[in-house]
């Protein structure tokens, strides 16, 4: 595939990983991410609560319930529980990932991110340049 071609694809992916973050229930943020393999989406998932648990993400005081549940991480259990692999994959998410999904990325065998915004905190980008995972920052227009 052309450079010109990628782009195009990973802006239009991106775009629905937009989307997707608006399915969240979530107030504070909304993430969305897609798993794409082979030009196919093999996953997609938001930030949310875990299955069976009361879809509300923020408690009594606002902050984030600690059992919410990060977009790219139900992307990635979305794919352990089918046929998938995410191996080879690329992810593309609205924001750069935290530190402990950066650890779930790379051990899924993801090989490349592509992100809109990047979070606060660089750390999650530090570990997966380290871990040889190609990042791309891709801001909307
Ligand atoms: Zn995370």
């Amino acid at each position: 595939m052309t450079l010109e071609k990628q782009l195009k694809y990973d802006k239009a992916y991106l775009k629905m990983a937009l989307e997707w973050g608006k399915l969240s229930h979530c107030k504070r943020k909304q993430v969305g991410a897609l798993i794409v393999k082979d030009r196919m989406i093999i996953s997609d998932g938001f930030n949310g609560t875990p299955t069976g648990f009361e879809n509300c993400c923020e408690n009594e005081e606002g902050a984030t319930k600690w059992e919410v549940l990060h977009a790219e991480a139900n992307a990635i259990l979305k794919v352990a529980s089918s046929t998938q692999s995410a191996k080879d994959a690329t992810l593309y998410i609205t924001l750069s990932p935290c530190r402990e999904c950066s650890k779930l990325i790379h051990q899924a065998g993801i090989k490349r991110v592509v992100y809109a915004n990047a979070y606060k905190d660089p750390s999650g980008l530090n570990f997966l340049e380290k871990a040889g995972v190609e990042l791309n920052h891709l801001p909307y227009e």
